[in-house]
């Protein structure tokens, strides 16, 4: 007998994230069904991916001017969606600290969450923890370096791991000389290039404050100490991490830059399945592969991140929270690219002994934060 499909939710599923893992549960009918999807404004994309996948439960954040009955409305939409009895997982692919909520709801109620947003394990990864402990949830990563550390950890014992090394594409600047990164333009900084995602990631690449959320959520999830997190430059996004184990082996995870397979690991795991779509691997055809140190120096938020995550309390949320302000300000153009993080290290100074220790003391750190960004650049 063939088990039922299971239902899926996911939240932020007009996304570049969102859209991807429609594309990947199209293609595995008889394993996933589509049982809620949830937006922020967008009706007319939501509107279509309803008439195709008919979940049981829609929700959207901001209805705007449509009116759609039978939709829920609201950020508790995301929580309502986790809490459907038709969803047994959850993809949560929101962007920022909005996906919180959710992703805590959904691991209380012992299902698994395929975490696309990082930035929920970063402001309260014990929390998470703490959360999956007491209701059986468990979260399996869906970004490509951790889902990369994961399949290389399989099996092995936690004392024969020596460090994990993340990639980093570098993001558009990579090769940019300092004195230009300042006043680079928002068009610059959303010419990603390897990869095609929404624009806050876009732009936290730019910054490397993608590595230093990546470095935070690698923490909480593999248990390793920041001594044991490095990150190396790779442009081509091919090797998606390294594992290094006490005896100088080191594993690696390879793969065309796709989402795609990713977020399908995350919700298969560990079961492995055929037909994915993924073009074959050819490693001339990817060749070369080069590795580059990374210019702290010049992008200081990849430190200002590693920085709060050594310090922890509400430190990784107020980095977060400051660097969500300053990256949405730089998008409205009303910063520069080099504002944003002389934004996060000024909040970190003000804010980063905030009171961590709950979700609301949490969500109070994140206020703060981000009117202190706007109070630091007068907007
Ligand atoms: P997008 O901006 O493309 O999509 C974000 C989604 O979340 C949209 O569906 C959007 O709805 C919804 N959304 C935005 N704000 C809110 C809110 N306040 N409350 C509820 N829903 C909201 O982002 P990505 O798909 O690129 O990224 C999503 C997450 O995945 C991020 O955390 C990112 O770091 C992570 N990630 C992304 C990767 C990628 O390749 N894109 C790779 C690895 C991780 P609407 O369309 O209506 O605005
Ligand atoms: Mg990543």
């Amino acid at each position: 007998m063939t088990a039922a499909p299971r239902g899926v939710a996911i939240l932020g599923s007009t996304g570049s994230i969102g859209t991807t893992a429609l594309r990947v549960l199209q293609r595995h009918p008889e394993r996933f069904s589509v049982a809620a999807l949830t937006a922020f404004s967008n009706s007319a994309l939501l509107e279509e991916q309803v008439r195709q996948f008919h979940p049981s439960f829609v929700g959207i954040v901001q209805n705007g001017a449509s009116t759609h009955e039978t939709w829920a409305c609201g950020a508790e939409c995301l929580v309502k969606a986790v809490e459907h009895p038709d969803v047994s997982i959850v993809l949560n692919a929101v962007v920022g600290a909005a996906g919180l909520d959710a992703t805590l709801a959904a691991v209380r109620a012992g299902k698994r969450v395929a975490l696309a947003n990082k930035e929920t394990l970063v402001m309260a990864g014990p929390l998470v923890g703490e959360a999956c402990r007491a209701g059986g949830g468990e979260i399996v990563p869906v970004d490509s370096e951790h889902s990369a550390i994961l399949q290389c950890l399989a099996g092995r014992r936690p004392e024969d791991v020596r460090r994990l090394v993340l990639t980093a594409s570098g993001g558009p600047f990579r090769a940019w000389p300092r004195e230009r990164l300042q006043t680079a333009t928002v068009a610059d900084a959303l010419q990603h290039p390897t990869w095609r995602m929404g624009r806050k990631i876009t732009v936290d690449s730019a910054t490397l404050a993608n590595k230093a959320l990546e470095v935070i959520e690698a923490h909480f999830l593999f248990g390793l100490s920041y001594d044991q997190i490095e990150v190396v430059v790779h442009p081509q996004s091919v090797v998606h991490s390294f594992v290094e184990m006490v005896d100088g082996s080191v594993l690696a995870q390879l793969g065309v830059p796709s989402m795609e397979l990713p977020v399908l690991y995350a919700l298969t795991h560990p079961e492995r399945v055929h037909d994915t779509g993924v073009p074959p691997f050819d490693p001339v055809e990817l060749s070369p592969l080069t590795f580059e140190r990374v210019r702290s120096a010049d992008f200081p938020a990849l430190r200002l991140g590693i920085e709060a995550g050594r310090r922890g309390g509400a430190a990784p949320a107020v980095f977060n929270a400051a660097n969500e302000q300053a990256v949405a300000l730089f998008l409205d153009g009303r910063i520069r690219f080099g504002d944003i993080p002389r934004g996060i290290e000024a909040a970190l100074a003000a804010l980063g002994d905030a009171d961590g220790r709950t979700r609301d003391a949490l969500l109070a750190a994140d206020e703060r934060a981000r009117r202190f960004v706007r109070e630091m650049f007068a907007c």
